[in-house]
């Protein structure tokens, strides 16, 4: 069986383009992935800028109602893994953990994944004090002093959720000037439990089996200092997860994927492209869902042209 659209990718982008898929009759099929279904919304908490939610909304239940919106009109979720991806031709092949699916029209919406410090023994503390997640991971910090790395509205969320936990928080931020929404810094700033190590970097992670400590070190004077600390939640961003891709479709310097603007098209016909990892710039879940609408808008203009 041809499909008319195969969905990579289950975020408020691939929702959205399957809620108008599947309203335009196109019997979209989501591979929503096993693990990250939901995408990054899953590990949030409040969203309060998504329009219509007049007293915010959790991330989860956000994304289940946009899955659920999406199987109301006949969209086929699938919770199962792409492992590759051969997008050229007229019908494009879509081989995952569970099988192969054939299409006509691709829209990648694979989101962006946490990006890492890059400093030795991260990987080895993962799960040990450090975490990329503090609604995943923070009830295991009651009363415990706790570092968050990041200048942005990531690093504020997080630290201010922390606060329910922890005894402390230390935001540590290598400029002296927070790149956060003006709301989500003052929120953070006023917090008696935050405190901010300014023009500061980590340089060093201290523990065998578990976090004790870290070393920053002063990004104007080059100086060192350590900071006690059992739990480091890295908040620096984001990388696009467009690895399935990178051979074949145009990704910029940052590997987000590249679109022909004003469209979602990719340079293979029949692809698309849509979220966050096609979106180096506003990665908001308003703007991922509304590129998961134009994509699905283009996907149909596409089919229409294959009849014509
Ligand atoms: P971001 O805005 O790109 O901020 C990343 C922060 O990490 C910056 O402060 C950056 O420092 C710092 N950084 C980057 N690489 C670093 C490194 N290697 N070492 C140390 N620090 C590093 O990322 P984000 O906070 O994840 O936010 C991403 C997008 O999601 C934004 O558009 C944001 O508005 C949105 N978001 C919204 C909400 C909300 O509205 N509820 C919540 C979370 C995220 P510099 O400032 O020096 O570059």
């Amino acid at each position: 069986m041809i499909h008319d659209v195969v969905i990579v990718g289950s975020g408020p982008a691939g929702y959205t383009a399957a809620i108008y898929a599947a309203r335009a009759q196109l019997d979209p099929v989501i591979l929503a992935g096993s693990v990250t279904a939901g995408g990054a919304l899953m590990n949030t908490t409040e969203v309060e800028n998504y329009p219509g939610f007049v007293e915010g909304i959790m991330g989860p239940e956000l994304m289940t109602q946009m899955q659920e919106q999406a199987e109301r009109f006949g969209a086929d979720i699938r919770y199962e893994d792409v492992t590759a991806l051969e997008l050229e031709g007229d019908v494009k092949r879509i081989t995952t953990s569970d099988g192969v699916y054939e299409a006509r029209t691709v829209i990648i919406s694979t989101g962006s994944e946490y990006r890492h410090l890059g400093i030795d023994g991260e990987v080895r503390l993962s799960g040990h004090g450090v975490s990329y997640c503090a609604t995943c991971d923070g009830f295991f910090f009651k009363d415990q002093d706790i570092v968050v790395v990041g200048g942005g509205d990531s690093a504020m969320e997080e630290a201010t959720f922390l606060t329910r936990f922890a005894r402390s928080v230390t935001v540590v931020h290598r400029r002296d000037e927070l790149r956060a929404s003006a709301v989500m810094a003052k929120r953070a700033q006023k917090d008696p439990k935050i405190s901010f190590a300014w023009n500061s970097r980590v340089i060093e992670l201290h523990g065998e089996d578990s976090l004790t400590g870290v070393t920053l070190e002063d990004t104007v004077t080059g100086e060192h200092r350590h900071l006690e600390a059992t739990g480091l939640f890295v908040a620096i961003g984001q990388v696009p997860r467009s690895e399935l891709v990178a051979d074949v479709l145009e990704l910029d310097e940052a590997g987000y994927i590249k679109v022909e603007v004003p469209s979602q098209r990719t340079r293979i016909p029949g692809v698309f492209a849509c979220g966050d990892v096609a979106d180096p710039t506003y990665q908001q879940a308003i703007t991922a869902a509304g590129s998961g609408c134009r994509a699905a808008l283009d996907a149909e203009h596409y089919l229409t042209t294959l009849q014509a």
